[in-house]
């Protein structure tokens, strides 16, 4: 170690192990690790675990496997974001504790109801940006004294973040640096499109959005590089970042590779997955050349 060490560019990839790792997945890691070269910096792996019911060991084993058939290398050990859940149940009691969390009880199936009702009724019902209904906001009209009950008779819960007293208390607009390949410069973030985010799931520790913010910081991550298709939740890392104290790191969403029917690629695409290209007798120089790097 040298002194100069905390001064260097941290960048990671962080995939979740429920599925093989296909092209969209080998330009991310490879343009890590491009970026952390031209930098000098340091490449860290996450391995985002946090939903047991989809993640698998084989699937994590699968990834250390592609990535070495990559000739991606990261500093080891990987972090393990189901290794780490009494430091997300810290954060969410943080920001129970601010009176910006609040228990949540509606089902799926409940919400999917309420909002069909609401549209029956003639009022279009909201929609985040990935498209899914914003949480009615029943749960956090309750008084305390019946969430109280609601908790004490064992209720099955979520936690959820009020956004609209997060953003009022912060009282600022936020911004984050971007350099991806969308919209370029000082962002303006507008976490409010998202709603009422979950901070905790019912059926599932912690959440996509509290984890992947925390351990960006713990890990001391100063680059984010990841696809375009996680440039809006960037509004809620930054405002979860604020919330908690934690430093801002930079931003780049790079384009992401889509399929022969113009979608997103999917874990279940099997004939994108790396170890399927591997098989064909395609070398990572190839899978260089198919994502658009040199
Ligand atoms: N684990 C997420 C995924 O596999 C990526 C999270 C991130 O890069 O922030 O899509």
């Amino acid at each position: 170690m040298t002194a100069f060490d905390n001064q260097r560019s941290v960048f990671r990839f962080a995939p979740s192990p429920n599925g093989r790792l296909h092209l969209g997945h080998a330009l991310s890691a490879l343009l890590n690790q491009d970026m952390a070269n031209a930098s000098g910096g340091r490449l860290l792996l996450r391995i985002e675990d946090i939903d047991l019911s989809r993640c698998t060991p084989e699937f994590e084993a699968a990834i250390f496997e592609d990535l070495d058939w990559l000739g991606v290398s990261w500093e080891k050990p990987a972090r393990r974001q189901s290794e780490h859940l009494d430091e997300y149940r810290q954060a969410l009691q943080r920001l129970i504790d601010l009176g910006l969390a609040y228990p949540a009880f509606m089902s799926r199936g409940e919400v999917k109801a309420f909002v069909s009702k609401a549209e029956q009724q003639g009022r279009p019902w909201p929609c985040d940006p990935d498209g899914a209904p914003i949480y009615p906001p029943l749960d956090r009209l309750r008084s305390a004294a019946e969430r109280e009950r609601l908790l004490s008779d064992h209720h099955r819960h979520a936690w959820r973040l009020d956004i609209g007293k997060a953003t009022a208390e912060l009282g600022r607009r936020l911004t984050w640096a971007e350099t991806g390949d969308g919209p370029k410069g000082s962002i303006a973030a507008r976490p409010e499109d998202w709603g009422d985010i979950v901070l905790w799931r019912s059926d599932a520790p912690s959440s996509y959005h509290l984890s992947v913010t925390l351990d960006d910081a713990l890990q001391g991550v100063t680059h984010v590089v990841r696809g375009l298709d996680l440039f809006h939740a960037t509004a809620v890392h930054r405002l979860l970042q604020e919330l908690l104290g934690l430093p801002a790191p930079a931003y780049h969403h790079h384009r992401l590779i889509l399929g022969t029917d113009g979608r997103k690629l999917s874990k279940s695409a099997g004939d994108t997955a790396l170890a399927a290209l591997r098989a064909q007798g395609l070398t990572s120089a190839d899978v260089r050349r198919l994502v658009g790097l040199a």
